[in-house]
């Protein structure tokens, strides 16, 4: 834990997740805007995992947290706090809090209060403790009790939102919240309040459905005397439909992305995008991210995801990325496909990429791409592919084998003009040459034009799927 000081910088921000099991798409893109706010003002980017409700805090969910924020690359610059651990911090600021008259014990019963409650609720008013102020006795101290907060009242809290702008409320309105229950565990907004300001947080960017408690921290943050940190509430993201993103929509954890073929600097162009722009700009590199992020771009209005707009983002990403890094993700998709890789399937693999990156917008079609290289020979031919290799097209390949054979030189260009050639001699137009070969040469699968699938095969195999294939249909 980092104690506020001169040496801190002057933006610090913070991701804090609870963690549920996985990393939500809601709570990437959070992560990813205090990530780049911090970048952008040479600040830090701190990660506290909201670990108060110790059922759920399993360590398997938390360690999603942390592998969905891995993936993603958005690396914390500090070790990341863990909230659980530091609630007899959170006890000690209580203590202040009742020093300072700014909180009391209530005795209520649980059953009581809740009656209390039902009667404020009937009579439209709000629900305020008997204690609030009512000094507890000797004797009263030996009970059971919770510690409320001692709003100020009269009065209102305003709160300069970065994205929604002035916000207000009045005192009234608000409730005097617990700060520890009777087991003495604290409660969400006082931990907030506590870790934030001992983390030395100046802003907290978050999902707006946090704004309310933007005005209950606010209060306790005054009541301590401390700097209330900046807050900008980010409007939360929507399905495609435009409703609020649920299970319905599919694809809620960032892992699911992974499976889905996206990578991870697209999803994070594509994310920042997501409720932020600067102009027009759509694809854009992490450094021109973190140069551009503000919070003025921010938009009011809940953002829309969008597969197609993602789909084509991680094209350009794909188009950008490096061929042995791309061949090494294709080759995973492929092993979860349950193919058994043989001895040069990555190598035909690497030499395939620069031939079809142009055209996948996933890495799911990069493997399905890819995936006539991988064929173990002797490759079967599809009864279609039998038919084009029949008769006269078949005897066809039998000359281009043979030429082949002779030919050494096995570079993508090279054999582009040999087989210019021997279409020219053959006196026929390509078109009664590519089907048969693509045939012969992947049983039928989606490859790309003959050249490039026999560079990407390479010498050895092109000849010897071809010999296999003639075998099999003459
Ligand atoms: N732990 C809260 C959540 O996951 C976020 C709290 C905050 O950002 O202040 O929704």
């Amino acid at each position: 834990m980092t104690s506020p000081s001169a040496s801190m910088p002057e933006v610090v921000t913070r991701f804090a997740p609870s963690p549920t099991g996985f990393l939500h798409i809601g709570g990437a893109r959070t992560a990813l805007f205090n990530y780049l706010y911090a970048q952008r003002h040479n600040g830090k980017f701190l990660v506290r995992v909201e670990d108060t409700d110790r059922e759920r805090s399993t360590e398997a969910a938390v360690q999603a947290i942390f592998d969905g924020l891995s993936w993603l690359g958005l690396f914390a610059d500090d070790e990341p706090v863990f909230q659980h651990a530091r609630a007899d911090r959170h006890r000690e600021v209580v203590n202040e809090l009742l020093e300072r008259g700014a909180a009391y014990r209530d005795f209520t019963s649980a059953e009581e209060t809740g009656r209390l409650r039902d009667l404020a609720k009937a009579e439209r008013r709000t629900f305020e403790s008997p204690w609030r102020d009512r000094a507890p006795t000797v004797d009263d101290l030996t009970q059971a009790h919770v510690v409320r907060f001692r709003r100020p009242l009269p009065g209102q809290v305003v709160v300069e939102d970065e994205v929604q702008g002035t916000v207000s409320w009045a005192n009234e309105d608000l409730d005097d919240l617990v700060l520890l229950r009777s087991d003495g565990a604290p409660t969400y907004n006082l931990a907030v309040v506590v870790d934030d300001h001992d983390m030395g947080v100046t802003h907290v960017i978050r999902g707006d459905d946090h704004l309310n408690n933007a005005a209950r921290q606010s209060l306790i943050y005054d009541a301590l005397g401390w700097t209330r940190p900046t807050f900008a509430h980010i409007p939360l993201i929507h399905g495609p439909d435009g409703a609020k993103l649920s299970k319905r929509h599919g694809a809620q954890a960032v892992h699911e992305y992974a499976e889905m073929g996206y990578l991870p600097e697209a999803m994070r162009n594509y994310l920042a995008r997501l409720g932020w722009s600067h102009g027009d700009d759509e694809l854009f590199s992490d450094a021109q991210a973190a140069e551009w992020f503000d919070l003025a771009g921010v938009g009011k209005a809940p953002a829309r995801l969008d597969f197609d707009k993602l789909a084509h983002v991680n094209a350009h990403w794909i188009r950008l990325a490096d061929d042995d890094r791309l061949a090494k993700l294709t080759l995973d998709v492929h092993l979860a496909r349950g193919h058994a890789l043989g001895p040069d399937d990555e190598v035909r693999l690497t030499r395939a990429l620069p031939f079809i990156k142009d055209r996948a917008k996933t890495t799911l079609e990069l493997a399905d791409q890819t995936a006539f290289v991988l064929k173990p020979r002797p490759i079967a031919i599809e009864p279609k592919g039998r038919d084009l290799l029949a008769g006269e097209a078949g005897e066809r390949i039998g000359r281009l084998r043979d030429r082949l054979a002779l030919f050494e030189s096995w570079d993508v260009f090279a054999l582009e003009a040999e087989l210019r050639v021997f279409a020219e001699e053959e006196a026929v137009g390509f078109g009664k040459i590519g089907p048969a070969a693509r045939a012969a040469l992947t049983g039928g699968s989606t490859s790309p034009d003959i050249a490039k699938t026999l560079a990407a095969l390479g010498r050895e195999e092109s000849l010897g799927r071809l010999n296999d294939a003639l075998q099999q249909t003459i």
